[in-house]
């Protein structure tokens, strides 16, 4: 189902975002419309976010797209994601480095659980999620190669860079109000870099 319409986006999003082969295989692979609620479903391959519940919204395609390419990731990344939502960002991610070297916090558990389900009915169930405040991370899970946030912060958490590796990339939508997506790479200092204007929920 919706396989020519999943197909059609991707080659839309390829063409405008010169998208990587890894993350048009990502985007061609994993199935949207079984992350949103059912009331929306016709509307999983059309380019714009969507709401998931709790007031919360999953990315629109291109957005998940851009930062899939902007971290840069390979087979075997260990990858933090702050704000798990519907699960359908940690899949993409997980389409590219191996769904066993995901972990995702997200706040809401209602949200946690359902991500969790859908993960697994879609073949990422290795992804790994965890209720809790992702401004703390996953300590445990430590070190990662990669970090990224779904969710708009004054400031990446100190405690997301720290659990970075040295020449890791963390990635997010920084500021109140007025959102840039920044990238940060840990080389013993963060160097950061402007990516444009975005729209995400606040991290809480
Ligand atoms: N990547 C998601 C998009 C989720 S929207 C997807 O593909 O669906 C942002 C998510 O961040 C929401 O689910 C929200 O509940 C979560 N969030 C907000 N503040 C948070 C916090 N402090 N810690 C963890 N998750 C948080």
């Amino acid at each position: 189902m919706f396989e020519r319409e999943r197909e059609q986006l991707t080659e839309r999003l390829v063409r405008r975002e010169r998208l990587s082969e890894a993350t048009a295989r990502a985007l061609r692979t994993v199935p949207r419309h079984e992350f949103v609620p059912q009331a929306v479903r016709e509307d999983a391959y059309r380019d714009r976010p969507l709401p998931i519940g709790e007031g919360q919204t999953i990315s629109a395609p291109h957005m998940v797209a851009i930062m899939t390419e902007l971290l840069e990731l390979s087979p075997g990344h260990r990858v933090l994601e702050i704000g798990t939502g519907c699960g359908y960002h940690a899949a993409v991610t997980a389409a590219v480095v191996g769904a066993e070297n995901v972990f995702s916090v997200e706040y809401y558990d209602e949200l946690a659980e359902a991500a969790r389900k859908t993960l697994d009915r879609t073949g990422y169930g290795d992804v790994s999620v965890r209720v809790g405040d992702g401004k703390e991370g996953w300590p445990e899970r430590a070190p990662f190669d990669r970090a990224y946030l779904t969710c708009a912060a004054s400031d990446f958490p100190d405690a997301v860079v720290e659990q970075i590796r040295d020449g890791g990339l963390v990635l997010g939508p920084l500021g109140n109000g007025q959102q840039t997506l920044v990238r940060g790479r840990k080389n013993g200092e963060l160097e950061r870099e402007q990516h444009g204007r975005v729209r995400f929920v606040p991290l809480r």
